[in-house]
């Protein structure tokens, strides 16, 4: 059996070296497979990176505003072809609003990194606070290649989120967007041709689990965007290659609405923060704690408002909630209502799976629920709000901080000052105060994934740009160096210090 597995090993490894793996792509809306295609051999993909990484020099030499305007220039064709990214886009992910909002998205990051960047990574001259004799200078040297690997969710914003700051340190970036949503990357490398300074230096490459591990084991520091079990074996894969990992992973996001809350803004915060983009964002929350006190009628409010949202089927262009882009999710989120329901939670709007080919679940709201259910511990990803009603502010911390993830959460009470005191007992790195998933539209803070949601430097905030450079430090000596006889012995009895 062991010399039959390596016979499969050594053919599998032949087959790459010329065909990469052969991969399906499935419609969200209709769930049929629309087109396959092949990833590229390995060594295809080696003369990919090989080319990257030595284009890279003369991008590192441009000065930030060079490299700002050649973005510029790029902006400009990413928003040319807008209606075909978007087209491209609604058919990866069966929806057209978001599809939209992350062509706009991609544009905004721009703008963001190209004000911000020149006034970061400046090499300012500093003296030594103990040792006046020395000064230091910083320089930031930019790692040559960095691998992105995207989800499926926002499968545009999510490759240039990090592509975008990346450019401008001064690195060539590499893009292996998710197998399941490729369709959009045909129009975003038409416009990169469009900008030959920038093609040199940056390539999306469709591909799947086999490209991704060939990039890790290429490139000199990876950004991760996707699952803990995906993230556990890329960490890994980072480690044995001795590269940083920026990991951006899952969660499990608590919604804690207190007492003196204002039930419509309760409302309204927890059945959008937990259904937007049919609850596939890392950020939605995913479970909701609610005082005792107005649990009653926060259930029957949320409930009305819930009943009202409808899928966007047939029509792309009508009511609010998307497909499963990725269908077995649908199986995953059926699976957590049908565990919940087995121990005794109620189904009180949704719950069933509508299935047209593709994937629907209209908002789900459920209570009787309670942390035995892999509903309230487990990422669901799907359109599902459970309500769990709690006695004190102690008991809703310990129930918001019980669980693997740590990734944001949110607090609704009667004033700021109030839902900022619960706030800050939450063991997560993104917290919304009087609304929920803010972190989904606020980058400009640095934040930290807590538990199992994460690992590296913070995305977000200058250290979203700052990660991308290694600092090399330049030690200016301003008087005499010390002689090797400094350091005698016999120095010491003579009283001298070494
Ligand atoms: P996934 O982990 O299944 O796949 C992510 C990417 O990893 C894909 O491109 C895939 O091809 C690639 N991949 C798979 N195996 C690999 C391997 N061994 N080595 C290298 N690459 C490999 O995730 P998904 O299902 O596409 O996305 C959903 C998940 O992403 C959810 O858990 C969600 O919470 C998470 N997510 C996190 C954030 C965040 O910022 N924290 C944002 C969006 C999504």
């Amino acid at each position: 059996m062991a010399a039959q597995d390596s016979v499969m090993t050594v053919l599998k490894t032949l087959q790459n070296s010329v065909i990469g793996e052969r991969i399906e792509v499935h419609n969200p809306r209709s769930g049929r497979i629309e087109f396959a295609f092949h990833a590229p051999s390995s060594s295809e993909l080696a003369a990919r990176l090989t080319g990257l990484r030595a284009a890279q020099a003369r991008w590192r030499a441009r000065s930030i505003d060079e490299r700002i305007e050649i973005l510029r220039r790029w902006q400009h064709e990413w928003m040319i072809r807008q209606g075909e990214i978007i087209r491209a886009l609604s058919e990866d992910t069966g929806r057209f609003l978001i599809a939209t909002s992350e062509v706009t998205a991609v544009t905004g990051i721009v703008d963001r990194w190209a004000a911000l960047s020149p006034s970061l990574a400046l090499e300012e001259e500093a003296r030594s606070a103990t040792m006046p004799q020395f000064s230091y200078r910083s320089q930031f040297v930019p790692y040559e290649l960095v691998g992105i690997i995207s989800p499926w969710n926002l499968p545009a914003m999510l490759c240039f989120i990090d592509a975008i700051p990346a450019l401008l340190a001064g690195c060539a970036v590499f893009i292996k967007p998710s197998e399941v949503t490729p369709r959009f990357i045909a129009p975003a490398m038409a416009s990169i041709a469009a900008v030959p300074e920038l093609a040199e230096v940056l390539y999306l490459q469709p591909g799947g689990r086999q490209t991704g591990e060939q990039l890790v084991e290429s490139v000199d520091v990876v950004c991760f965007t996707g699952s803990v079990a995906t993230g556990r074996l890329v960490a890994a894969n980072a480690a044995s290659h001795f590269i940083p990992a920026f990991l951006e992973l899952g969660g499990n996001d608590p919604l804690i609405v207190t007492a003196s809350a204002d039930l419509e803004r309760a409302t309204d915060v927890a059945l959008r923060s937990t259904c937007l983009a049919t609850g596939q964002a890392c950020q939605s929350i995913e479970r909701v704690y609610v005082d005792r006190k107005i649990f009653e009628p926060f259930v029957a409010r949320l409930v009305e408002k819930a009943k009202v949202i409808e899928p966007n089927w047939p029509d792309i262009h009508q009511g609010t909630i998307g497909p499963f882009i990725f269908g077995k999710q649908a199986d995953v989120v059926t699976a957590q209502i049908a565990d919940a329901v087995a121990k005794g939670a109620r189904v009180l709007c949704g719950g069933q799976v509508e299935d047209h080919g593709g994937k629907w679940l209209r908002p789900t709201v459920i209570v009787d629920v309670d942390h035995r259910m892999a509903l309230m511990t487990e990422e669901t990803f799907g359109p599902v709000i459970p309500v769990m009603p709690f006695d004190s502010v102690d008991d809703a911390v310990a129930l918001a901080n019980d669980g693997v993830y740590g990734l944001s959460a949110g607090v609704i009470a009667g004033t700021l000052e109030e839902a900022e005191a619960i706030g800050r007992r939450i063991d997560a790195g993104g917290i919304s105060l009087n609304d929920g998933a803010l972190t989904a539209v606020c980058h400009e803070m640095e934040k930290h994934s807590f538990k199992l949601s994460g690992l590296g430097g913070s995305r977000m905030g200058p250290a979203g740009y700052l990660r991308f450079f290694r600092r090399k430090v330049l030690i200016r000596q301003h008087s005499q160096p010390a002689t090797l006889a400094s350091a005698a012995e016999s120095n010491l009895s003579k009283g001298k210090s070494p």
